[in-house]
């Protein structure tokens, strides 16, 4: 566990905060840290940028931890574990990032990276309504070809990000689609590449409490997300029976959708 200082806050919409943490680390789009605030709870968060000395999370209002995140001013501090997990792996050279919701926090890290390194990409963004889209400008702003879907029709297209997907891959040869976002969304995606014979990666999200593979706690079909995931091949999702179906509560109790 180190201690960062809080170097900048940015407002992304009024649901999500950018926090900018003054700490020297190194990752790759995809992995997670711990994120500790002192006296209340340590929960996982993606890290959504890492650049020069700088750590990023991007954090969706959703409860009381989040909230006291929100309310962190520039110059207090959080404590950090990471970085954990395996992150996605750079394939081919056209591809497509698929976000939805709060679920695009890693992937405007993964844009950025698949930019630098000469990768075509279409990032294929949703939410249910214009004020919830976030990170769109630093994706264009990156040089990715942006799709914008809203549920509402409020900006871009109206619908859901998987119809744009599948009439992107009718149109074009794709080497891998990448995606993070609600369950139900990324098995839609998971089912749609394999229809295609595309390769897939999806980042899922299970309650965690350690974050290095101890506790047990984000078990999914005998596997660990913190430990073998967060980011899964396609493949391997299609024959998960616990994806899109059951998932453990902060107590380990079954709950199913
Ligand atoms: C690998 C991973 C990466 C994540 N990345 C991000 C991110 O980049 N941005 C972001 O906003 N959120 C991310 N989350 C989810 C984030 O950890 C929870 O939304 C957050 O902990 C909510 O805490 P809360 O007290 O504000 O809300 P609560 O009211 O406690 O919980 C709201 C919901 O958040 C989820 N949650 C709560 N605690 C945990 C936990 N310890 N582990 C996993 N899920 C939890 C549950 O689904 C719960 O129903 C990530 C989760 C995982 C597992």
């Amino acid at each position: 566990m180190r201690m960062a200082k809080i170097l900048e806050v940015r407002e992304e919409n009024p649901r999500i905060k950018t926090l900018i943490l003054e700490l020297g680390m190194k990752a790759v789009p995809g992995q997670f840290a711990m994120v500790w605030v002192p006296g209340m709870n340590e929960k996982p968060f993606s890290l959504s940028g890492c650049v020069e000395g700088k750590a990023w999370v991007t954090v969706a209002k959703v409860g009381a931890f989040s909230e006291r995140l929100h309310q962190m001013k520039a110059g207090e501090q959080v404590g950090i574990r990471g970085p954990f997990g395996n992150g996605f792996k750079m394939k081919g050279e056209k591809v497509a990032v698929v976000g939805g919701g709060c679920g695009s926090a890693p992937l405007g890290f993964l844009v950025d990276e698949l930019r630098k390194a000469g990768k075509k990409v279409d990032f294929v963004v949703g939410a249910k309504t214009k004020g919830e889209l976030f990170f769109v400008e630093r994706a264009r702003n990156a040089g990715a070809e942006v799709v914008v879907c809203t549920d509402d029709g409020s900006d871009g297209r109206k619908g859901f990000t998987t119809d744009a997907l599948a009439e992107l891959l009718g149109k074009e040869k794709l080497d891998c689609v990448y995606t993070c976002g609600p369950e139900m969304m990324m098995k839609k995606v998971v089912g749609i590449c394999g229809e295609k014979g595309v390769e897939c990666q999806a980042s899922l999200e299970r309650f965690m409490k350690c974050g290095f593979g101890v506790c047990g706690q984000c078990a999914i079909d005998g596997m660990l997300v913190c430990r073998d995931g967060p980011v899964f091949d396609g493949k391997k999702i299609a024959k998960m029976k616990e994806f899109g179906s059951l998932r453990r509560d902060a107590c380990g109790k079954e709950m199913r959708s």
